[in-house]
């Protein structure tokens, strides 16, 4: 449900400064990258336009808690239709992006970053892999990646590890991106 009473009118402004979220504005709700967004045919509850319009409205917490904003597989079906020229997929990438400085990082992702910071890698080389690779005339190759570490502590990307508040996953979440209005 959207309340009014609790937008951030700031969201917007929050959204545009960010790399690729440039085009918020330009949004007039035709819903033409809903219509063409191949997600939507195996979950209908995850809509571009939906979450684009509550950002519009400064529905922070609500955008930014939905697990639906992760079902973005960023194809740029949407960029393509979109009539407004706006780069859709890089405007729910900028959402994604300012979810996790503040905090709303999936579990998921969690978990993948700290892969990539103990291995330098989402999955462990093991000794059967390296005798595979020997049995196919292949290289051996490291079992961890040191340089993706300090990549990630450069980029201090590593701190939302542990970040919270937790996103939902999408069985959880099935009312966050709703777009009735309450009536008070
Ligand atoms: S296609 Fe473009 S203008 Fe239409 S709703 Fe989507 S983002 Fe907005
Ligand atoms: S980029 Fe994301 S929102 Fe756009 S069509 Fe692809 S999955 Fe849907």
């Amino acid at each position: 449900m959207i309340n009014l009473k609790n937008a951030d009118p700031d969201f917007k402004w929050e959204i545009i400064k960010k790399e690729g979220g440039e085009g918020l504005l330009k949004c007039f709700g035709c819903s033409d990258c809903a219509a063409s967004c191949p997600v939507r045919y195996f979950d209908d509850r995850y809509n571009p336009r939906k979450i684009i319009r509550l950002t519009l409205l400064g529905m922070k917490k609500q955008v930014l808690s939905s697990a639906f904003l992760w079902l973005c597989a960023h194809c740029h079906a949407c960029t393509e239709r979109c009539p407004q020229g706006i780069i859709v997929a890089e405007v729910i990438n900028a959402i994604k992006n300012y979810a996790v400085e503040q905090g709303y990082c999936p579990e998921g992702y969690k978990v993948q970053l700290d892969l990539l910071r103990k291995m330098g890698r989402l999955y462990e080389v093991e000794d059967f892999d390296l005798k595979k690779r020997q049995k196919l005339g292949l290289p051996p190759i490291d079992k961890t990646i040191p340089e993706v570490k300090k990549i990630l502590e450069y980029t201090n990307i590593i701190k939302y590890v542990n970040s919270k508040p937790q996103v939902p996953n999408t069985k959880q979440d099935d009312s966050s991106i709703q777009m009735k209005m309450e009536k008070k």
